[in-house]
């Protein structure tokens, strides 16, 4: 695809770790006629998008960055998005639209419109992503047959809503549109609650006083293995993802632990029929990610040493 078919010709994007490197290189893989700029709070990031060339031209300030872009994208963590807005709010051009990458939506839509009173803001998810964080974490493919979920306002353009699908799209993206509430309460089960999940076991195993953590470490492929993945995301990411979307992870983490009490149950009187019934459903549910290709079908996700226990 080329610039025209998005007709955006100059992409600002602010914070360069995963998400903003990646939408760089995607855009450059791409989007070849679209230019891309790039700034960072951190200084040594900056110099390693600049090493990386994550973006076309890398700024000292976001004012710079964004000057004569026509489309924004704020890829900061989800507590910094409205400092962040207000920062560039007096640089922006004329008819500029901005948009986000943030992992929760409906705080994230709150603090842009009230940072950027009058502007066209348009907030994504992309729902792609791995547990590295950082200027040299970003990757071209990131987006290849993922989902973006954008979340238009009421009353958003609907030019400028099909010109933001159009770039993600670009980028290899399969986009949805959904209202903010609503994306906020799926990522929650699909998401949160899962990375809550593995802070919490990978913390507990740590913790425990009968089990060493040498023993906990050396025998890790019995399934906690697959939990420090996700448990070694960016604390400052999950933190503000935590803090963001309280409501709709606290109505899900209610709904989980009646179903972990479930399951208490079931083992303490040995029904064997409840665990058995679950864990056919569970397992036809990983067979529909498999089939809908959003997951590697081979055993232990694709590594190449199978010592799972
Ligand atoms: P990341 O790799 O840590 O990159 C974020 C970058 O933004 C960091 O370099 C950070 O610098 C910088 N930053 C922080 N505050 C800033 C500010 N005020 N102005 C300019 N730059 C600033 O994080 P990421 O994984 O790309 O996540 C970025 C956003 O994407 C988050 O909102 C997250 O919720 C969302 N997201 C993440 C994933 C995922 O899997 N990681 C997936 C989808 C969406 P410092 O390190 O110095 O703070």
């Amino acid at each position: 695809m080329n610039a025209a078919a998005t007709n955006f010709e100059r992409v600002a994007i602010i914070g360069l770790g995963l998400i903003g490197g990646s939408i760089g290189l995607a855009v450059r893989d791409h989007l070849p006629g679209v230019t891309t700029t790039g700034y960072d709070a951190d200084p040594a990031v900056r110099k390693r998008a600049q090493e990386r060339g994550l973006a076309d031209t890398i700024y000292e300030s976001a004012s710079e960055a964004v000057h004569r872009a026509d489309l924004v994208i704020l890829c900061v963590p989800v507590g910094a998005m409205g400092e962040v807005a207000r920062e560039i709010a007096p640089a922006l051009a004329k008819g500029v639209l901005i948009s986000d990458v943030g992992s929760s939506k409906q705080t994230v839509a709150d603090a842009l419109r009230a940072a950027l009173p009058g502007r066209e803001v348009i907030p994504a998810h992309p729902v792609a992503g791995t547990e590295n964080s950082g200027p040299d974490a970003g990757f071209a493919q990131l987006f290849q047959q993922r989902w973006c979920i954008v979340t238009p306002p009421e009353g958003a353009d609907p030019v400028q809503v099909s010109r933001l699908v159009s770039f993600w799209e670009a980028l290899g993206a399969m986009v949805d549109t959904m209202d903010p509430q609503h994306h906020d309460l799926v990522l929650a089960v699909t998401s949160h609650i899962p990375h809550l999940i593995a802070y919490t076991i990978v913390g507990t195993a740590s913790d425990l006083e009968d089990v060493t953590r040498s023993e906990v470490i050396k025998y890790s492929a019995g399934g906690f293995r697959d939990f420090t993945r996700i448990a070694a995301s960016d604390p400052t990411m999950w933190r503000d993802v935590f803090l963001n979307n309280r409501d709709a992870v606290l109505v899900m983490l209610k709904r989980l632990l009646d179903d972990i009490g479930g399951m208490q149950k079931a083992i303490e009187e040995s029904d064997g029929t409840a665990l058995f019934d679950r864990f056919t459903r569970t397992r036809a549910i990983r067979r529909s990610i498999v089939a809908l290709g959003q997951d590697d079908a081979r055993p232990d996700f694709g590594r190449k040493d199978h010592d799972n226990g």
